[in-house]
């Protein structure tokens, strides 16, 4: 008899972007003809930088002729783009990361959710709540949890993010092995100093942890004295992994790359307290497991590093944070004080009622879509999370209506 892997049974059974739209589409289904704005799922809206494109035709013709032509490639990525991000996204910070210490992917989704297999069965994890669901899941599925009760894993520490600690969760109590963190977060469009990254620094350097650290939405940070990488702090090198992604940088969400570093010193331990290079490891998984991006993709990410190409990745993120500030501005004049949105593209904005009642009201009276805080984790009750993914237009045009419902 085949048998199935049980834990996936544990998974809460609706997707939050599931049941959102399930209530748009029967909100779309009552109201013919009525026009939805979506300020809900995290996608890009415009399209990929010129240089991007360009260079991707152009690898896309060295596919066509016997003397260009690439098969395989290297698993871990072409040396052409890993080196350009050492340079331009790491050494140009002051952070000495080297083009060996960094794995080439296809998203930042795979690359967190996969991540966990390199860790022992009983390993200590700490989560933050609210959080990006695949820290959570990938977990679940690995069997690291108990049961869900009230919209938490028995087993997984919680790490609290909440308007009193400004969204940025302090050191937990008890002893854990492995801590996801992300900054800019998602959904809180939070984001950590440089004190604030090197207290979970020191604590794993102490207790022998290990932080995995999403940076996916580095991109966005315009405060020259935040931190765009966890490698800017003294020591993270022996304690923490980074993952990166062209996805919201770039609008790589449909074209695929990301990038994770594992810089050579980061170790994890054996149950006799030997220490093993995680870059040993995962260069082993990566080999076994995956077959590397494509030539014309990895081209087109390397075009992001070009004079050109940083200078429309820059234009590209100053649009949607301009956005950004439209809707923080508007919703915390209406009264509904707002969170992120300076150095992300998310905006938390706390509500006068639960965030599925808010989610409704404004989908029903404003034709609006967001996200319900409740659906990242039960810290995010009482909140919404709006996206700034979208047309100028879509935006003010959102923005307008949600003013004419609340009059
Ligand atoms: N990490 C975070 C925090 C995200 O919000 C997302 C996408 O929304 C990802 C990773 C996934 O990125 P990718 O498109 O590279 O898989």
């Amino acid at each position: 008899m085949i048998r199935i892997n049980e834990h996936y049974l544990k998974l809460t059974a609706s997707y939050l972007f599931s049941e959102i739209a399930r209530r748009v589409a029967d909100y779309a289904g009552k109201n013919p003809g009525k026009e939805i704005v979506r300020l809900g799922i995290g996608d890009v809206t415009l399209p990929l930088p010129p240089a991007c494109i360009a260079a991707f035709h152009r690898a896309v013709d060295d596919m066509a002729s016997v003397k260009t032509f690439r098969g395989y490639g290297p698993e871990q990525g072409y040396d052409f783009l890993r080196e350009k991000i050492a340079e331009f996204d790491f050494r140009s910070r002051g952070a000495a990361v080297s083009p060996d210490e960094i794995f080439v992917s296809d998203g930042a989704k795979c690359d967190t959710g996969n991540f966990q297999e390199l860790f022992a069965h009983d390993t200590a994890i700490a989560v933050p709540d609210p959080v990006y669901p695949v820290y959570v899941d990938s977990n679940v599925m690995a069997g690291r949890t108990g049961e869900n009760r009230g919209g938490r894993y028995a087993g997984l520490v919680y790490l609290e993010s909440t308007e009193e600690n400004g969204f940025i969760p302090g050191i937990p109590r008890e002893r854990v092995d492995l801590v996801y963190l992300c900054f800019p977060n998602n959904p809180t469009g939070a984001t950590a100093t440089k004190d604030e990254l090197a207290r979970w620094v020191d604590y794993a350097r102490e207790n022998r942890a290990l932080i995995l650290f999403d940076a996916a939405y580095e991109s966005f940070i315009r405060d020259g004295a935040l931190p765009h990488s966890i490698y800017e702090i003294d020591g993270a090198d022996e304690v923490a992994v980074e993952f990166r992604s062209f996805s919201k940088t770039a609008g790589f969400t449909g074209t695929r790359c990301a990038f994770t570093v594992i810089p050579k010193k980061c170790r994890a331990y054996t149950g006799g307290g030997e220490p093993v290079f995680l870059h040993q490891l995962w260069l082993r998984r990566q080999t076994t497991k995956f077959n590397g991006v494509s030539y014309p993709v990895q081209r087109a990410a390397e075009a992001v590093y070009s004079e050109e190409g940083r200078r429309q990745v820059r234009e590209l993120g100053d649009y949607y944070l301009k956005n950004a500030s439209l809707i923080r501005e508007r919703m915390s004049g209406l009264g509904y004080p707002c969170a992120g949105g300076i150095n992300a593209p998310y905006i938390w904005i706390k509500t006068d009622r639960d965030s599925w009642s808010f989610f409704d009201f404004l989908l029903e009276k404003a034709g609006v879509v967001c996200t319900p805080g409740a659906g990242f984790g039960p810290c995010g009750e009482g909140y919404i999370r709006m996206s700034a993914f979208n047309s100028r237009e879509n935006v003010e045009k959102a923005l307008e209506r949600i003013a004419g419902a609340l009059a």
